[in-house]
């Protein structure tokens, strides 16, 4: 048997990429001994009882003492205080990793804390579910899904190239763009879907309480949920994501605030345009937009190899394709 790739792994955040990443590492007998940190003692003993850690330890910086590689998999707003708690324990010449969806703010928070001799190299696996803790995770989550490496110029290459044979071995496809491209790419293609499902969510619950006080009359449809009896399969299907940890998406929004609002401008104007060619009955320009964009969804659906943004404004593949 061949001996793995890091005889130390730290993951702080225990939750479904945690734990994902961990099992996965497993699996592949990437790590002579992994050990978990989390705030909770129940996410920590629990993660414990499933197996994909050997040890568990509250303190950040006792958790990444020898540590050859460090995991941050919390919030996205967690990481400055985990950097600054955990950098006493760091070694020279550690790795320090992180999956968060945003990678501008990352680097902005955890790199002034690192020692001098460790190598920040931040990462984004372009998988996930809506399902949230330790027991959410499984090994398989990242097998066949892009990760994105977001260097900076100073990254230091070994240990860059350490991150994405790492991310290989637990299945992913890898690419590498810069951190600002990947925040605009990110916005949106995931953060503003996410944004409008939880808007049409809410829209639709207020828009229903609504309703009822307008139809109160009508004693049928007071005593209904009408957004929960007649959601279709458009309304579920879109709005799954919706259904998604509500802190890590506070701080996915905090954290990519320039791009999010970019993209919500554009996303905004064509809406608006929408709009108008209904109210105006512009059936031409409604049939042209439907026509266009279902065939850019079908090649997206159909084309599983490929990322709908890997090429985009330049990113860089390094790795056999696939799919988000
Ligand atoms: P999750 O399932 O909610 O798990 C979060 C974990 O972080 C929990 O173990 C939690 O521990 C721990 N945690 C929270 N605050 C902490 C703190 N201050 N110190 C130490 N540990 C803390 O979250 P997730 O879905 O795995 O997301 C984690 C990261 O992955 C986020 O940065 C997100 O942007 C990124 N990401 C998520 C997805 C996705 O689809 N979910 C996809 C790609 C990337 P306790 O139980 O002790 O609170």
């Amino acid at each position: 048997m061949t001996s793995p790739m890091f005889e130390k792994v730290t993951f702080i955040g225990l939750g479904l990429i945690g734990s994902s990443m961990a099992r996965a590492m497993k699996r592949g007998n990437l790590a002579a001994h992994i050990v978990g940190s989390a705030r909770k003692e129940e996410t920590r003993s629990k993660s414990l009882e499933l197996g994909f850690i050997d040890s568990a330890e509250a303190d950040p910086a006792k958790a990444v003492e020898n540590a050859d590689l460090v995991v941050l998999c919390a919030p996205l707003g967690a990481n400055a205080k985990i950097a600054e708690a955990m950098a006493p324990g760091l070694k020279k010449g550690a790795i320090v990793t992180d999956v968060g969806s945003s990678k501008m703010k990352v680097i902005e928070d955890v790199e002034p804390h690192l020692p001098e001799g460790v190598h920040l190299v931040p990462g984004h696996p372009i998988a996930g579910t809506e399902n949230s803790g330790p027991e959410a995770g499984f090994a398989e989550l990242f097998d066949g899904r892009y990760c994105l490496i977001t260097p900076a110029d100073s990254t230091d290459r070994t240990a860059f190239r350490k991150v994405v044979s790492l991310w290989k071995e637990i299945g992913a496809i890898v690419d590498v763009m810069s951190p600002k491209h990947h925040d605009r790419v990110l916005a949106i293609t995931s953060h503003l879907p996410h944004l409008i499902a939880y808007t049409i969510v809410g829209t639709a619950a207020d828009l229903e309480g609504h309703l009822e006080k307008e139809d109160a009359d009508i004693e049928e449809m007071v005593e209904t949920n009408e957004v929960v009896r007649f959601s279709g399969s458009g309304f579920r299907d879109f709005t799954r994501i919706a259904g998604s940890d509500p802190v890590m998406w506070r701080d996915v929004f905090l954290a990519n605030k320039d791009a999010v609002l970019e993209m919500l401008g554009r996303f905004t104007e064509d809406l608006v345009g929408l709009q108008r060619a209904i109210r105006w009955n512009d059936a031409e320009k409604l049939e042209e937009w439907f026509t266009r964009t279902r065939t850019i969804r079908r090649e997206v659906v159909e084309q599983p190899a490929r990322s709908p943004y890997v090429d985009w404004q330049g990113g860089h593949r390094v790795g056999p394709g696939s799919e988000d």
